[in-house]
C-alpha cells in the first residue's frame, strides 16, 4: 500500500477484524504505548469492534500527560516571574498544577507565550535580549531531537537569555517498569511508529528477549493498528516473543542516526519521576554537563520539590494500564475537558480526554 486512504479502508480493515476473529482462541491483553494511538483506536471505534477476548490497554505514551507535577509547578514559578518569558507548546498550558495551570499565569500577568517550534524560542530571546526565555522541554524522543538543537543553535549564535526546563522521557525504560510491576497485565505492546522513526527498532530487542514479550511497531490509522493487533494476536497464540514491524513505510531497525546523534550530543540518560507512576529508573533526559548553562533550574534556583498527586486522580493507574478511564469515579462527573482533574483529561494525547471525546462512558472493564 502507498497511499493514505488505503489505510484507511474499510474493507481492508474489516478483513482484518475477520482474521483476528478467527485467530483468537483465548484473553489476550494488548497495550498500545503511544496516546496519539489510544485516539485513533477509540475515534475509529477499533475498541468495540475487536472480540471480547481482545483487550486493549493504554499506555503512559502521552508526554504531557506524565510530565511530573514537581515540573509542573517549577513551570508555574518561573512563568511568575517577572524577568521571565515562558516559552511552551500549547498543549502544556491547561495542565492543572496544584492550584493554577499555566493559562492562569499567563491572564494574571505572567509572559507564557505558546509555540510550534522550540526554534521559536531563539527568535523570541534574540528580539527580548532584556529578558530570560525559558523553554519548556518536554516530550519523548520524538521532541528530543529539536530541544537538542534548540541548545546546539544557541550555542552557535552564543545566545545567552536563554535556558530550558527539561523534561524528556524515553520509552523503552517505562515498558519494562511496567513488564516488571507485579500488578502487570501486558502481554504484548504495540510500539510507537513516531517513536521509532526516530530511534529506529533494535531498541526493543532486549526487551523482546528479557521479557519474552511480542512488541510490534504500529503506524496510526485504522489498517495500521488492526495489523498491529493482528500480528500481536498471532504471535500470542503461537506462543512466539519477536518485534515485528508493521510501520517499514517510516521506520528502520537504526532509524534516525542524525537525530540520534544531536540527542547524544546534548543529552544524558537520567531517573526520571513519571507523573502518577514515580521513578523510572533511567527513563529520562539531563543536559550534558557541557551545556548546564542553558539548564533553568539552576539559572533560577529551583529546588527540588516533592508533591503528592491529588487522591482522587486516578490516571497513574491508568497509565500502566491496570484500569480504563471510565472506571475513575470522577470520569464525565467532576472530570471533564472544561474541569479536567488530571493531565490525562487536558492533553490531546490523554486517555480520559480520547474517553471523553469518543463517548466511552459505559464500563468496559469486562473487556
Ligand atoms: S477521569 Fe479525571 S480524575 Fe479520573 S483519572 Fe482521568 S484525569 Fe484523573
Amino acid at each position: 500500500m502507498k497511499y493514505l486512504e488505503e489505510y484507511r479502508n474499510p474493507e481492508i480493515a474489516h478483513r482484518l477484524l475477520d482474521e483476528i476473529r478467527d485467530k483468537v482462541t483465548r484473553p489476550w491483553v494488548i497495550m498500545e504505548i503511544c496516546g496519539g494511538q489510544t485516539h485513533a483506536i477509540l475515534r475509529n471505534g477499533i475498541d468495540e469492534l475487536l472480540p471480547d477476548t481482545v483487550t486493549l490497554v493504554h499506555g503512559p505514551g502521552c508526554p504531557v500527560c506524565v510530565t511530573p507535577l514537581e515540573l509542573i509547578e517549577k513551570a508555574l514559578t518561573l512563568a511568575s516571574r517577572p524577568e521571565v518569558t515562558f516559552v511552551s507548546f500549547g498543549d502544556m498550558l491547561r495542565v492543572p498544577g496544584v492550584s493554577r495551570d499555566l493559562f492562569k499565569v499567563k491572564s494574571e500577568g505572567g509572559d507564557v507565550r505558546i509555540v510550534y517550534s522550540p526554534l521559536d524560542a531563539i527568535r523570541i530571546a534574540k528580539e527580548n535580549p532584556d529578558r530570560q526565555v525559558v523553554f519548556f522541554a518536554v516530550g519523548f524522543e520524538t521532541t528530543a531531537p529539536n530541544s537538542a538543537m534548540l541548545v546546539a543553535q544557541a550555542v552557535r549564535e552564543e545566545i545567552t537569555n536563554l535556558s530550558l526546563l527539561v523534561s524528556h522521557v524515553l520509552v523503552p525504560p517505562a515498558m519494562t517498569a511496567l513488564l516488571d510491576s507485579p500488578q502487570n497485565r501486558v502481554q504484548a505492546y504495540l510500539a510507537a511508529g513516531h517513536v521509532c522513526t526516530v530511534m529506529g527498532w533494535q531498541q526493543y530487542e532486549s526487551i523482546v528477549r528479557d521479557y519474552h514479550v511480542p512488541i510490534v511497531v504500529t503506524g496510526f490509522e485504522p489498517v495500521d493498528l488492526l495489523s498491529g493487533i493482528l500480528s500481536a494476536i498471532k504471535q500470542l497464540e503461537s506462543g512466539q516473543a519477536k518485534i515485528e514491524n508493521q510501520y517499514a513505510r517510516m521506520v528502520t531497525r537504526e532509524g534516525n542516526l542524525y537525530a540520534q546523534r544531536q540527542i547524544d550530543d546534548v543529552f544524558q540518560i537520567c531517573d526520571r519521576t513519571w507523573r502518577g507512576i514515580g521513578v523510572i529508573p533511567r527513563s529520562g533526559l539531563k543536559l550534558r554537563d557541557k551545556y548546564a548553562t542553558f539548564d533553568a533550574e539552576p539559572r533560577f534556583g529551583l529546588t527540588d520539590l516533592v508533591i503528592a498527586e491529588p487522591a482522587d486522580c486516578i490516571s497513574g493507574i491508568i497509565l500502566q494500564g491496570l484500569k480504563k478511564p471510565n472506571e475513575c469515579p470522577q470520569f464525565g462527573n467532576r472530570c471533564t475537558p472544561a474541569t479536567p482533574l488530571g493531565a490525562t483529561m487536558v492533553s490531546s494525547e490523554g486517555a480520559c480526554a480520547a474517553y471523553y471525546n469518543y463517548q466511552r462512558f459505559r464500563n468496559l472493564s469486562e473487556k
